[in-house]
């Protein structure tokens, strides 16, 4: 069914903006899960406009929801912002996330409205991207190989040692994968299909955005990604498509939740309503970042793929954003998947 939308492996990098005015206003320690250019450039922003100091933490979206839950007796982050959906929804249904209803909730497009309400007013959608495939058209070349067009493709006997994913247990975005592939094909021929690409899998690493870079500097041909990310690397100066799967595809709400427990929950709160502002979520494409913002009046970036446009799944964030199933999916990876040999 179309749905339709209106309009580095990760090194955890403590990073700290400190505020311009010498206003003492307090602190903010935020988990950020968008690539660390656009976290450090939302805590620098933040912290000129309120002189509250923000402490960066970048990780990838399993890995802050672990630590979330590690540290939940004693909570050390106040917000968590950006990252896959799932996992968001996860943290709302255990109870790691605190209600709290936006100002700017009645602007935002209904897919990230949908966001805030499925969780009960414990995370809220910033932004939305496309799941697809990502390529080296000059390594293709190079190998005579042609470019993939289907999910199917990637099963290929072409592709032996090509390609790349991200590993589902640190990475939301593998787990958006995942998700898409068992919704498109049903659980057991999904996992079928799964162990079938192991063998044309060279890496699974820990960070969403790896297997991109990887494929920008030539290191693997083929990489399962948003495709967002491709429009990232070739600004970059990288040689990298990008390839919208024929069978349709998945996509995320990347999300923001207030940490249960927060010690600064006012400079949360604040952070909250600010994040989801125009001027805010301009901030992304200013650091090269090009999903679609969840605001509506948020100018939608000329290069950012145009969602409308795309062949997406009805995807059941529900479903697989709750936590049992986001457990018992990952964990059948783990041991049906990732535990064969290559
Ligand atoms: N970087 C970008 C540009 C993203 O769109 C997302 C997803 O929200 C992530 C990183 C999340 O990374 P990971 O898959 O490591 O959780």
């Amino acid at each position: 069914m179309l749905f339709r939308i209106l309009r580095a492996a990760a090194v955890p990098a403590v990073l700290l903006a400190v505020a311009g005015p010498a206003r003492a206003q307090g602190s903010l320690n935020l988990y950020c899960s968008v690539q660390v250019e656009w976290c450090q450039a939302a805590a620098n922003s933040f912290g000129r406009e309120t002189g509250i100091r923000v402490a960066v933490s970048q990780k990838g979206s399993g890995e802050v929801l672990a630590q979330i839950r590690a540290e939940a007796q004693n909570p050390r982050g106040d917000l968590w912002y950006g990252g896959t959906g799932d996992p968001h929804l996860q943290a709302a249904e255990e109870n790691l996330s605190a209600e709290y209803r936006p100002a700017a909730l009645d602007q935002l497009h209904d897919w990230a409205q949908k966001q805030a309400r499925d969780s009960r007013y414990r995370t809220v959608g910033i932004y939305a991207g496309a799941l697809g495939m990502a390529f080296n058209p000059e390594l293709l070349a190079r190998r005579n190989i042609a470019a993939p067009a289907c999910w199917r493709d990637l099963l290929d006997a072409r592709f032996r040692n090509e390609i790349q994913m991200a590993n589902p247990q640190s990475s939301g975005t593998a787990y958006v994968m995942i998700a898409t592939i068992v919704q498109i094909m049903g659980e057991d021929p999904a996992f079928e299909y799964l162990k079938a690409l192991h063998r044309n899998i060279n890496a699974y690493p820990r960070s969403g955005t790896g297997p991109i870079k990887s494929v920008a500097r030539g290191e693997t041909a083929v990489s399962v990604s948003f495709v967002h990310d491709a429009v990232t690397e070739r600004l970059g100066g990288f040689p990298v498509s990008s390839a919208l799967p024929c069978e349709g595809t998945g996509y995320e709400v990347g999300s923001m939740s207030i940490i249960r427990g927060a010690r600064n929950l006012r400079n949360a709160q604040r952070f909250y309503d600010w994040a989801l502002t125009p001027a805010a979520q301009q901030l992304g494409a200013e650091t090269k970042q090009f999903q679609t913002p969840s605001n509506r009046t948020t100018p939608v970036p000329p290069e950012a793929p145009q969602m409308s446009q795309i062949r997406l799944i009805d995807y059941d964030f529900a479903k697989y954003g709750a936590s049992a199933e986001r457990r018992r999916l990952i964990e059948r990876w783990d041991r049906e998947v990732n535990a064969l040999p290559r």
